[in-house]
């Protein structure tokens, strides 16, 4: 197994000075160097082609002890020096200080086909950065994780992804829903795979403490990398940067709102810093057209992250990166600009993304109130989100009655009646706009838009549940169906379900901690 290993960031940035692995604060430094530490008794439960592929490896050497050796964590690979990054964070809206990769340690950097990826272990134990907690990670939050940022590359959302998920063979303890029942829960590794983890907090922290030559290097190190199209480092382009930062990142969440993904844990260390949607932990997928959804029960009492405000909460995450960077920038207005013309960019590409779920031309028919009243009925009368777009692209604009009658099947209403003439009156309505239009390539280009498949909690539960039992096979199933998730696949039209009856109140289905 031979990688082209060019590191950059362990190799350009300040290093911690101490290289002992014991918990402390970090201070003129943007990483600590540190091991992970050894599992007794690691296996493969699963790996990414995709990824495999894109790091230039093979299906030979996926299967090697050494890949499984290095990707539990067991074993550096030559010449290479593993590290935690040091970052800080607002978390629900109160500055934490020092966060960092607690539990997640960079292996190294590899280049292949002109395209950089770090490689990072989350759940390999102890790092300077783990605060109280012990560095591991539990296998249902790894196959949530490895599963969905897999699933998510496919819907076509920006996000970091997955090499390889390995079990530890440790056990692990965790209270899952933080009411005082702890128990032992097997242990887990997944590689992550990104261009960069920085994130928002790796600037905060700096800032923070007043390390600003260290700022500098580190917004420099991030343009000269992932940026470079910017230019030379300069304050003004320091302000594109920003605006490009910005940019992404409500593009990030469209795309969420796209497919009914609430991340559950916006929190500026949450946020990467090239717009990809990181850290899997208590996420969720709209099912009842909820807006004021969040799957995340430590946050149930002000649903700060619900699915209908995290547009709101991304603005908010970009203003914290403005002040971060403000102090080597000093010009407030030009970061104003951008942070005030941020909510009017959002409504308008999220008009233009529900016109696109829609089938229909923006030529101003279906006007801004129009979609208002249509997300209120999709709420009021708890359509599944997923059953209802994919389903809407076969009405035909006529036959109102014939897809009406589908409607009560994709609700979670116990009395649909109650909103059958709502609906009606709707489907009438979009009916004569789309028959007015007459886009040939309406139904083509809805399904390529609105999924058939995404990882349901309960889906994601029916795998961690087989995996309890050491059966892997349903991690399989959903990965691959997960890799085309516009298509049809008739033969898994099991999937294309609504939420089960039992999974309305069971944890990890409708209840999901930060406990992972
Ligand atoms: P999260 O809310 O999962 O993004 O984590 C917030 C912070 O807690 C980050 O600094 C994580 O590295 C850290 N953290 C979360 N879980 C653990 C763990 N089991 N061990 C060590 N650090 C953790
Ligand atoms: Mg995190």
């Amino acid at each position: 197994m031979k990688f082209e290993i060019k590191d950059t960031f362990n190799k350009e940035l300040d290093a911690d000075p101490i290289n002992e692995n014991y918990i402390r604060q970090v201070h003129n430094a943007c990483f600590s160097y540190v091991n992970p530490t050894p599992c007794s008794n690691p296996t493969l439960i699963h790996y990414s082609t995709d990824i495999m592929d894109a790091i230039g490896l093979n299906v030979e050497d996926v299967q090697t002890d050494e890949f499984l050796q290095i990707f539990a964590g067991n074993k550096i690979y030559p010449s290479t020096r593993p590290y935690a990054m040091c970052y800080g964070g607002h978390q629900f809206g109160h500055w934490a200080g020092q966060l960092g990769d607690g539990r997640a340690i960079n292996l190294f950097e590899v280049h292949h086909k002109g395209q950089r990826w770090a490689l990072q272990l989350k759940g390999a134990g102890l790092t300077p950065y783990s605060r109280n907690a012990d560095g591991y990670a539990v296998l249902r939050s790894s196959i949530r994780e490895y599963l969905c940022s897999e699933a998510m590359f496919h819907l076509g959302v920006p996000t970091t992804r997955a090499l390889s998920l390995v079990l530890s063979g440790d056990e692990v303890l965790r209270d899952i829903m933080y009411n005082g029942n702890s128990a032992y829960e097997a242990g887990a590794i997944v590689c992550r795979v990104a261009p960069s983890f920085i994130r928002f907090g790796n600037f905060q922290i700096l800032t923070s403490r007043k390390e600003f030559a260290l700022l500098t290097s580190l917004t420099d190190y991030t343009i000269h990398h992932f940026y470079n199209h910017l230019g030379t480092p300069s304050k003004e382009v320091y302000i594109a940067f920003i605006r490009e930062v910005a940019n992404r990142t409500i593009e990030m969440v469209i795309d969420w709102e796209r497919v009914g993904f609430v991340h559950g844990v916006m929190n500026t260390d949450n946020m990467s810093i090239l717009g990809l949607t990181i850290d899997y932990g208590p996420y969720g997928w709209l099912e009842d057209y909820n807006p004021n959804w969040t799957p995340n029960t430590t946050d149930a009492r002000d649903a700060r992250y619900r699915f209908g405000n995290q547009a709101n909460i991304a603005i908010w995450n970009v203003y914290q990166l403005a002040n971060a960077l403000y102090p080597i920038i000093e010009k407030a207005e030009p970061l104003e600009t951008i942070i005030n013309g941020l909510k009017e960019n959002y409504e308008k590409k999220h008009y233009s993304m529900m016109l696109q779920k829609l089938g229909l031309l923006e030529d101003g028919t279906f006007d801004k109130n129009a979609l208002l009243d249509f997300e209120h009925l999709l709420y009021k009368s708890q359509m599944d989100m997923t059953i209802f777009f994919r389903s809407l692209s076969c009405f035909d604009g006529i036959d109102v009655d014939l897809h009406l009658d589908l409607l009560p099947s994709f609700s979670y209403a116990l009395d649909f009646t109650k909103f059958k003439n709502d609906w009606a009156t709707w489907l009438q309505s979009y009916g004569q706009i789309i028959q007015k239009q007459n886009n040939s390539c309406r139904k083509s280009q809805m399904n390529a838009v609105n999924p058939k498949y995404v990882l349901r909690n309960y889906m994601a539960q029916i795998a961690i549940d087989a995996a309890d039992k050491r059966d892997f096979s349903v991690i399989d199933e959903l990965y691959n169906l997960l890799k085309k998730p516009y298509d049809e696949q008739p033969e898994m039209e099991k999937w294309f379900a609504k939420r089960p009856e039992w999974a309305n109140q069971k944890i990890g289905c409708a209840m999901l901690s930060c406990s992972s």
